[in-house]
């Protein structure tokens, strides 16, 4: 009746967006032409209505108790409706460990299956052009790499490598100690800030072929190590 939209983050969290019962996703994923959609349930385990299932264990509880997300359990529409037709097995007790042993099962969870990677996500790094000399604006263009960083904290230990797309060329390793939110162009082994004016571009009329693709492994604010391939694959490096 009156479950606050608080109460019922908490339960979607906490079940991880999972039915109690079946385990089973209680959102179906978005296609191109409908949002997902929700077919999870916030069902009282004790009724919020005398007339409900399980009503008994109503005595003595107060309106802000029922609503309380410790009598809230998540659920699929299919187990919604088995619980409360059938409230002798699926009393106020059962219906209490079944939460507990689904929280825990989700939890168990969370300890293999680590944080999406949410800044990591936000730095990449693909090959451009640079300047040869980024203390000369007049300098030729070269071919080097711009990185990335659209996350609001710093990353560390950065690594830009320069793999050879023909096998005989040296592999160039570019390590970077911190790399600040913003954009960067790595010349040869300099770094410097990606100039706001495109204008300071250089004329890239006689460029040579590039001959290389980049790849990046970084260190992010929680200390984990990320690689990301010449695709854009990110995968964390254990
Ligand atoms: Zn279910
Ligand atoms: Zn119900």
């Amino acid at each position: 009746m009156a479950v606050s939209g608080r109460t019922r983050k908490i339960i979607w969290v906490e079940s991880g967006g999972r039915c109690a019962i079946c385990h089973r996703q209680v959102l179906t994923p978005a296609t191109e032409t409908d949002d997902p959609s929700i077919f999870g349930e916030e069902a009282h385990i004790v009724p919020a209505s005398p007339g409900g299932p399980r009503a008994a264990g109503r005595l003595g509880m107060t309106q802000a108790q029922i609503d309380h997300h410790s009598n809230l359990i998540l659920l699929c529409s299919p187990c919604h409706k088995r619980v409360d037709d059938q409230p002798n097995h699926f009393t106020i007790e059962e219906l209490h460990r079944i939460k507990r042993a689904h929280r825990e099962w989700i939890a168990s969870l969370g300890e293999q299956e680590r944080p999406p990677a949410r800044q990591a996500e936000k730095v990449t790094a693909w090959p451009s052009i640079v300047l040869s000399d980024p203390a000369d604006p007049n300098s030729a263009p070269a071919w080097g790499a711009t990185i990335r960083n659209a996350s609001e904290l710093p990353v560390y230990q950065v690594h830009v490598e320069f793999v050879p797309i023909e096998r005989w060329r040296g592999l160039l390793a570019v390590v970077i100690e911190v790399v600040p939110p913003g954009d960067w162009l790595v010349s040869g082994r300099k770094v410097y800030p990606k100039p706001d004016r495109a204008a300071l571009r250089p004329d890239t009329w006689e460029m040579p072929e590039r001959t290389y693709v980049t790849e990046l492994r970084f260190t992010d604010t929680n200390g984990q190590t990320w690689h990301r391939d010449r695709r854009g694959v990110l995968a964390e490096v254990p």
